[in-house]
């Protein structure tokens, strides 16, 4: 008895694993895109505007001298936003050994451009590992604690299991200073599990996404006594082909108090656009990113299927409490 019970617990630790790996893999893979080929991409307006949202989230919570932690920071593509925040050290960590190294050549400043820009003004440590899966509290006692940590489309990754997703809550907990700010974009699970209903089979998207379930919801229906492991393939043109996970955002939000996160708002892309776009300062930004062009369907705006992919994301901003809740 007992032993088939860890048989079946080690089989699915290795699923988790190969899962993880895949995900690791699949970005590790994508290497980085000139210049030429970044603007020639059918999402690049996305991309534009999804560098707009992040750089609205840093700088609304990021103050001078800010120790910063990057979960699954990429190839460090929000380096520069950071600099511009003017925080004081960074560190960023993520699973993709192929990401990790364009970051840290990003960093050290490419030497194929010349060096085009300055370098960051900021000390950084970048690191190659598991979030989901590792004490970063042990990796990183002489880094914290971090003023802020940011986890950019990739939250969702660790909500394959339970362990995974308090892993990744632990972590970013245990390093924050007490009323430190967790930022970050996540796929909307109320807008996808919606689309699913309204699709007729298991699968939904446009020109630039699609989204499939596998065949074991074919039902559409979720048990809330297992918010963990619904896995569906995300498919978004030029850019991700992975599997990923729902993040129903309630149980995200109670699992978040148990590690002392309040929560300062939680808001879907496109009401997240209609919010800061109403901001002076932010509409100058998105025009200097080009994400929003006249507002006429050409080339240089958005694309209605863009748009609609942009919905399928919200932003989060949690703070950790100053004083532990007792009970
Ligand atoms: N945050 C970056 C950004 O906004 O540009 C990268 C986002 S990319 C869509 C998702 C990233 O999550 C990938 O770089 C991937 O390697 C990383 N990732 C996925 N699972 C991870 C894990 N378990 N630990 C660390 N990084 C992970």
């Amino acid at each position: 008895e007992e032993a088939s019970n860890s048989d079946a617990q080690f089989l699915e630790d290795e699923t988790t694993k190969i899962f993880a790996q895949k995900v690791a893999d699949h970005y590790s893979a994508r290497s980085n895109q000139t210049l030429e080929e970044r603007e020639a991409s059918p999402i690049i307006h996305l991309k534009k505007l999804n560098n707009w949202i992040k750089s609205v989230l840093i700088q609304l919570y990021a103050h001078q001298g800010d120790a910063v932690l990057d979960l699954a920071c990429g190839k460090g593509g929000d380096l520069i936003k950071w600099d511009k925040a003017k925080i004081g050290y960074y560190v960023g960590i993520d699973i993709a050994e192929g990401s990790i190294k364009d970051c840290r050549t990003r960093y050290n400043g490419d030497a194929d451009h010349h060096q085009r820009r300055k370098k960051f003004s900021f000390p950084a440590r970048l690191i190659c590992g598991d979030c989901y899966e590792v004490r970063l509290d042990k990796v990183l006692v002489d880094d914290a604690p971090f003023d802020i940590c940011s986890c950019q489309f990739a939250l969702h990754y660790s909500w394959s299991t339970e362990a995974r997703a308090r892993q990744a809550l632990a972590n970013v907990s245990a390093l924050l200073r007490p009323g430190g700010i967790f930022i970050g974009t996540m796929p909307d699970a109320n807008v996808i599990i919606k689309k699913l209903r309204e699709a007729e089979g298991l699968a939904f998207g446009n020109s630039v996404y699609w989204v499939c379930f596998d065949e074991v919801f074919s039902d559409k229906k979720f048990k809330s006594s297992s918010p963990f492991g619904i896995k569906y393939t995300f498919h978004l043109e030029d850019a991700v082909d992975c599997p990923e996970w729902i993040v129903p955002f309630h149980v995200f939000k109670s699992l978040a108090e148990e590690y002392d996160f309040e929560l300062i708002f939680a808001k879907n892309s496109h009401e997240f656009v209609h919010e800061y776009l109403k901001k002076p300062e932010f509409v100058e930004l998105m025009q200097r990113l080009g994400a929003l062009g006249d507002g006429n369907q050409d080339k240089s705006t958005l694309s209605a299927d863009e748009w609609e992919a942009a919905y399928l994301y919200m932003s989060f901003v949690l703070r950790k409490r100053d004083q532990p809740e007792r009970t």
